[in-house]
């Protein structure tokens, strides 16, 4: 039998999606360019693999995809609620939303009115929901994006270690065309073993489905090689 006839495991797959919104008001954000392309095309294609699939998603444009579970969400403190909440009922977290680093300190309740001075708003951290998943002691596959200016790869290589994950993809967003935003992505997808693989430039939704037979491929490497 060879490897195409042989009955693929299915897992399940909590993927989170798009930005966040870090109030300042009532009716105020920060927010960030991400238009949850990449995520929603990369749960479309786990579902479409025969993959049980959750997303989490910050607040987009786009509709998501038929099959998959899906979970509101709108600031970090949210996702990352949502994310711990259920993560360890999954076999892989694909962490590709855009999650805010910084969020407004103390949002102003109500509208702020316009006053003669200038508004200065101190920006405090949000956590940052891949280590606080590795805190858990999540066993899972992680796979983490890396969205840089320029070459992206030795701060990637550098950003998977740091975040202890399995898998990065990591992308260089100083070109319009692809990215963030965009509807085309390149990226280098690098494993905790040392390997690399450019994969695109090509739709997110191409991006995707080749990506998923990675994550097939390094769940089934993380059975064997857990360390
Ligand atoms: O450090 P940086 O934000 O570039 O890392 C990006 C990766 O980390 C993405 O996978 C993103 O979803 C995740 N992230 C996170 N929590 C944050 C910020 C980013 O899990 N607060």
């Amino acid at each position: 039998m060879n490897r195409a006839d042989t009955p693929r495991p299915r897992h399940r797959f909590l993927v989170t999606a798009g930005p966040t919104r870090e109030p300042v008001d009532a009716i105020r954000f920060f927010t960030n360019r991400s238009s949850g392309r990449m995520g929603y095309s990369l749960a479309r294609a786990c579902a479409e693999r025969g993959h049980d699939v959750t997303l989490i998603t910050g607040p987009v444009a786009i509709k998501p995809p038929v099959g998959v579970e899906v979970v509101f969400v709108e600031t970090a403190l949210e996702m990352c609620a949502a994310v711990l909440d259920r993560v360890e009922e999954y076999s892989g977290l694909l962490m590709c939303a855009a999650v805010a680093d910084y969020r407004p300190a103390e949002p102003h309740p109500g509208k702020r009115s316009k006053t003669p001075g200038d508004w200065i708003l101190r920006l405090v951290r949000n956590p940052d929901i891949l280590l606080e998943v590795d805190r858990l002691g999540y066993k899972g596959l992680r796979l983490g994006f890396a969205a840089e200016f320029g070459d992206p790869r030795e701060r990637g290589r550098q950003k998977l270690e740091e975040k202890h994950l399995d898998l990065l993809a990591a992308n260089d967003i100083s070109r319009d065309e692809l990215g963030m935003g965009a509807i085309q992505n390149a990226i280098w997808l690098m494993d905790r073993w040392g390997g690399s693989v450019a994969i695109g430039p090509a739709d997110k939704g191409v991006v995707a489905m080749e990506l998923v037979e990675h994550l097939e491929d390094a769940i089934l490497r993380l059975a064997q090689d857990p360390d």
